[in-house]
Formats: structure tokens, C-alpha cells, sequence
């Protein structure tokens, strides 16, 4: 019998937290993991990065000139951006629901917090974290908007600038859909077969996965060390966890109510992509398999999802936003009570909502715009190393759950879009790697 792929990476997983956990209590296991082992994992996420912006461009561009309607794609374009908007929205008032309802962070021993803030403040990982987010905010208030439009496509495509990117595209799709048929013809063709050739690699690597989760694990559990302060943490973490789990909840709600598919089979169906966001904390490196998942095995068109899928990883973090809300608070409940007020907590979801906008598709980038979120309110600056520093020990594993839950949310997202404009389709025929090997080995 063939193992389901989720199986398999599940397996590869467990394994490489097993194989972690042993390596964390051998002599210079640490180290053989980082010199033999986390490489693996490296060359996968690569991989995937490799293969992220010419499946970008060559859905949406394909995508695009099959819709054959250009008032579709406004009516896709907005409704996208406000269902986006409407979720980050709920993610961030649970957020805050569960923090001042359990507020982890009341009653705090003093000596817990000069542990932690002896043993993070001028950690590295924090002041890295600190100095990115004040390169963000010398930025002017248009500059995210200025930097959609790219001046060299060759730079946005080299650089990875996922919005950049997705402009373009659009653009050359809108305007292969205003020349002639014949004239546009052997641009379509050429994109219809880029896109056939990527999704093939999507299939290929992903026969890597479940030994690319297994070094991503173990390089994970590697990185653990203070189990003490974890502990410490853990009412806070638990909130975190708690309210991403209510928001796929959320999801699989819509799922059922809007597109009258099975949560279950939704799950089911999505699962490899949730399992590699889970394990490499970057829904920009998972975006390619999500694309796969979406188009192949949940029947969402081609041009929905090579649109709403993009511009989500960039813009649609709620699991992100969720998890400012709480560690925003969680942090004033601990060292700056007095920041405490309703109207801070308002301001909180409008910049929560911006700054999940704004954060990167890439691990821990969530933290970075934390301080944007703090520094909003006005919390004093003397206190952001150590509010930071309070967070720090767990940031990685809830980086890795809110991954899953902005992935997951995007996946959502593309479906209920792609029932509203009848671009849903029932029985998707998914795609093997060896579809057509017998004829060519
Ligand atoms: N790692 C997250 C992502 O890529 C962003 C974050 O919350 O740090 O989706």
C-alpha cells in the first residue's frame, strides 16, 4: 500500500524530533546536526524559493488571459483584499479576547523576569530583530505602496519581491488579454508550459520532504536549550496555540458554510502544505506546495489561485496578527501595566492588521514588526529589549504554528474566492511526478 504523502512527512517529522532530542543530550550531537544534517533541510527550502517566483508569474500570467474578463479580475482583486481583511481582523480580536480574559503575563515572579532578562536582553537574535524594525519605520507612510511597483522586473524577479512580482504579471496578463488573439498566443503558450514544467519540479521535490522534515526537526529541537524558562512561558505560549487553533476552527466554519465542502477532506487535502509551513516557518518557501495542494487537490482555478495565494503569503498573516495581539499585551500585562488601556488595545488591531501586512513571509519576521506594533502605542523604548527578551525562548515553535494558520488561511481564502466567481471545481485530477515517465525512460 502507498503511504499518503502527510504520512510520510509526519513520520519524517517525529523522527527528527526523536533524532533531536538525542543528538541535544550526546557529546558534539549539536554540532553533527548542524554540519550533516540541517544542510538537508537548507537545500529543500532553497528548492522551494528556487521555483516560488516563476510559478508566481507563470500562473497568474496564464491565468490571467484565460479569464478573458477583465472586470473579473477587479471583482477577484477586491473581494480578495476584504475577505483578507475581514480574517486578520477576527484573528486579532480572539487574540486579544484570550489575553485579557487568561492574561498570562499578571502576576509574573520578579525573579523569573531578571532571569529571562539577563539571559535575552542583549541576546543577538533581539537586537537583530530591534535594528530591522527600525530600518521599517525610518520608511515614509506611502512606501509600502511605492514599493509594489517595480523599477527593474529583473531585480524584483532576482530579489524575491513577491508583490513586485505579482504586479507584473497582472499587468502582462491584463495586456495579453487587449492584443489580439493570434499576437498573444506564443507568450500564453510559453507561460502555460513554464507552469506545467514548475508544478512538475513542485511534485518532484516534494519526494524530498519527509527526509527535509526530518533535518528541519532535528535543527529545530537542536536550538532548544533553557527548558526552565520554556516552561515559564508556558501560559503564554498555550494562549497562542489556543487561539490558533479557534482560528482554523474559523476557517474550516467558512469552509463549510461558504463552499459546502468537507472541513475533513479540506484537511486532508491541504495537509502537506501545512505540514512544510509547520516545519520551515516561511510561507513564502511553502508557497509553491500550497499553490500545488490548491490548483491539484481542492479544484480552485488556476487564476484564482496564482492570485489570491501570492498576495496572501505577503499580506494575509493571521496567525501572525493573532499572535502580535497576544504577545503585544502579554508584554504590557508583564512590565508596562500601565500601557493597559482600551484604546491601546484598539490601536493594537489597526497596526496588528498593517503590520501583518507589512511582515515578510519568512521565520520570525512576525517579531520584527512586534516592536512596530508596541512602539505604536508608545511603549517606552528602554522597555522593547526587554519586552522582546520576555518572548524570545518560544518565539520559534509559535512561529511555527502561526505559519501553519497563515497558510491555512490563504488556502481558505482562494477557495471561498474561487466559489464566488464559479472558478471551483469538483473533481480536481491531481498530478504525479511520473504521469508521463513511462514514456520517457
Ligand atoms: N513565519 C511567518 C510566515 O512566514 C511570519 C511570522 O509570523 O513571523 O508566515
Amino acid at each position: 500500500m502507498k503511504l499518503a504523502l502527510h504520512w510520510k512527512i509526519i513520520i519524517g517529522m517525529i523522527l527528527g524530533i526523536i533524532f533531536g532530542f538525542i543528538m541535544n543530550s550526546v557529546d558534539g550531537g549539536r554540532n553533527f546536526v548542524s554540519d550533516w544534517i540541517a544542510p538537508f533541510g537548507k537545500i529543500f527550502i532553497n528548492l522551494l524559493k528556487l521555483i516560488a517566483v516563476p510559478l508566481i508569474l507563470a500562473s497568474l500570467i496564464k491565468g490571467i488571459s484565460d479569464l478573458k474578463d477583465i472586470s473579473k479580475i477587479k471583482k477577484m482583486g477586491l473581494r480578495t483584499i476584504l475577505i483578507y481583511v475581514g480574517t486578520t481582523v477576527v484573528a486579532i480580536v480572539i487574540g486579544l479576547t484570550i489575553v485579557n480574559t487568561i492574561k498570562p503575563g499578571t502576576g509574573m515572579p520578579q525573579d523569573t523576569i531578571e532571569k529571562i532578562k539577563m539571559k535575552y536582553e542583549n541576546d543577538a537574535g533581539v537586537s537583530d530583530k530591534l535594528m530591522k524594525a527600525s530600518a521599517q519605520n525610518d520608511a515614509g507612510p506611502l512606501q509600502a505602496l511605492v514599493d509594489i511597483f517595480p523599477s527593474n522586473i529583473f531585480t524584483a524577479l532576482g530579489e524575491a519581491k513577491m508583490l513586485q512580482v505579482i504586479f507584473f504579471a497582472l499587468f502582462v496578463g491584463i495586456c495579453l488579454l487587449l492584443i489580439s488573439e493570434k499576437k498573444a498566443k506564443p507568450l500564453v503558450d510559453f507561460f502555460d508550459s513554464l507552469n506545467e514544467v514548475v508544478m512538475k519540479m513542485v511534485d518532484l521535490i516534494m519526494l524530498f520532504a519527509p527526509y527535509a522534515v526530518f533535518a528541519l526537526m532535528a535543527n529545530v529541537i537542536i536550538a532548544f536549550d533553557d527548558t526552565e524558562i520554556l516552561l515559564k512561558l508556558l501560559t503564554y505560549a498555550l494562549c497562542v496555540v489556543f487561539g490558533l487553533a479557534l482560528m482554523i476552527g474559523f476557517y474550516l466554519i467558512l469552509i463549510k458554510v461558504y463552499t459546502k465542502k468537507s472541513p475533513l477532506w479540506f484537511l486532508n487535502k491541504l495537509s502537506p502544505a501545512q505540514l512544510l509551513a509547520f516545519s520551515t516557518s516561511s510561507s513564502a518557501a511553502t508557497l509553491p506546495v500550497t499553490m500545488e495542494r490548491v490548483e491539484e487537490h481542492l479544484g480552485v482555478d488556476k487564476e484564482v489561485a496564482g492570485f489570491v495565494l501570492p498576495v496572501g503569503a505577503t499580506v494575509n498573516m493571521d496567525g501572525t496578527s493573532l499572535y502580535q495581539g497576544i504577545a503585544a499585551v502579554f508584554i504590557m500585562q508583564v512590565i508596562w501595566p500601565e500601557g493597559l488601556t482600551f484604546t491601546n488595545q484598539l490601536i493594537i488591531i489597526a497596526t496588528a492588521l498593517l503590520a501583518s501586512i507589512g511582515s515578510a513571509a519568512v521565520p520570525s519576521a512576525g517579531m520584527v514588526m512586534l516592536v512596530i506594533v508596541l512602539e505604536s502605542i508608545g511603549f517606552p523604548a528602554e522597555l522593547l529589549p526587554i519586552g522582546l527578551a520576555l518572548i524570545f525562548a518560544v518565539d520559534r515553535p509559535l512561529d511555527m504554528c502561526r505559519t501553519v494558520v497563515n497558510v491555512t488561511g490563504d488556502a481558505t481564502v482562494s477557495m471561498m474566492v474561487a466559489k464566488s466567481l464559479g472558478k471551483l471545481h469538483d473533481n480536481p485530477k491531481p498530478k504525479e511526478w511520473d504521469d508521463n515517465y513511462e514514456a520517457v525512460k
